[in-house]
């Protein structure tokens, strides 16, 4: 069913990559840098913040007053969120085009924080900052990018979400970044390996949340990818993309020997050959992205979420005591499950 790599599914594994690059970055921890107003703001900006007007649009912009004002001249506030508006990215697109993308996604955005902070109710540091989020469609910000072809990150250092590409793309990605923010930064959830950073950012913001945003794309699939993918099992019955299916599926085929060197992201945010080893004797370090948030569904429908929760530190050799089964046997059990899943469900694996 995975075969048929269009532009469009593309995409979708582009992003999946790219997430992983959040995992990777040190937890090392920066204060916050909020400067006061009137310090290192250049003297150029202070001349154009108070000689143009403010940019035409319904969302409530305000002047940047921060040490970032050049490539960030403006900010909007919302409960949840605090978006750094650049400059370069208003140029590249045209302040009409660059605030009208907005405008379609900050209200949804709330939507879906607000949800995913009910998830982790109980596990997080109250209250819950706001969080950073820069726009860097024109790559011209001073992010590392290690050349990967990233569409978004969360940058634990300084606790901001940078969306790369596209409006598309941050539809796509925003609220799996910011489940890594909710659940590395605001909570003392211990999380360190990939597979437990990737799996919950996955699990929750594709299992658990309604997602209203990538929902609001249909998962970034165009039409005749839709149709595709309803003939094979992953769609609902109004026709509209399942991710929930396509994740099932996904994971199903890791377990199927004769897709055995298929190449995969793995939660380590790698590219990774799959291997016959890993099908026989899995480790949690090279799990994909799909079969970390199935396995996590899985284990908080059998084990309850605080189980889980209260465990996202984990290791491989941790398992026996947790859940009295070693990795492996759970895991291998769990993809016997999905297996039989995907048959009942009728999703078509090949
Ligand atoms: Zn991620």
């Amino acid at each position: 069913m995975f075969r048929k790599v269009t532009a469009s599914l593309l995409i979708i594994v582009l992003c999946l990559a790219l997430i992983s690059g959040c995992a990777g970055e040190s937890a090392e921890a920066k204060p916050e840098e909020k400067a006061p107003a009137e310090s290192n703001t250049q003297e150029t900006d202070e001349i154009a913040a108070e000689d143009e007007p403010l940019p035409d649009t319904s969302l409530p912009v305000e002047i940047n007053e921060g040490t970032n004002s050049v490539s960030y001249p403006y900010i909007i506030r919302t409960d949840f969120a605090t978006w750094y508006i650049s400059k370069a990215d208003m140029e590249l697109m045209g302040e009409k085009e660059y605030f009208s993308g907005l405008e379609g996604i900050i209200g949804l955005a709330d939507e879906d924080f607000a949800e995913a902070q009910e998830v982790f109710e109980g596990y997080l540091n109250e209250p819950v900052p706001p969080v950073d989020i820069y726009t860097d469609f024109s790559a011209k910000t001073e992010v590392a990018h290690s050349g990967r072809p990233l569409g978004a990150i969360y940058r634990m250092s300084d606790r901001r979400i940078f969306l790369y590409r596209s409006w598309m793309q941050a539809s796509f990605s925003l609220l799996h970044e910011y489940i890594h923010y909710l659940s590395i930064t605001c909570a003392d959830l211990g999380l360190e390996s990939g597979f437990w950073a990737e799996g919950i950012a996955e699990y929750v913001s594709i299992f658990v949340c309604k997602n209203r945003l990538i929902r609001s794309i249909n998962f970034s699939l165009g039409e005749e990818d839709v149709a595709f993918y309803a003939t094979k099992g992953v769609c609902n019955e109004d026709g509209s993309f399942e991710p929930k299916k396509y994740y099932y599926g996904y994971s199903a085929r890791m377990h199927i020997e004769e897709n055995i060197g298929e190449e995969y992201f793995s939660v380590t945010g790698y590219t990774m050959t799959l291997r016959d080893s890993q099908q026989q004797h899995p480790l949690m370090s090279s799990v994909s992205y799909f079969e970390a948030a199935s396995f996590l569904e899985y284990l908080v429908e059998n084990y309850g979420k605080d189980t889980v929760f209260s465990h996202l530190d984990a290791k491989q050799e941790d398992f026996e005591s947790v859940y009295g089964k070693d990795f492996g046997t759970l895991f291998l059990e769990w993809a016997k499950y999905d297996l039989e899943l995907c048959e009942t469900l009728g999703i078509k694996l090949n």
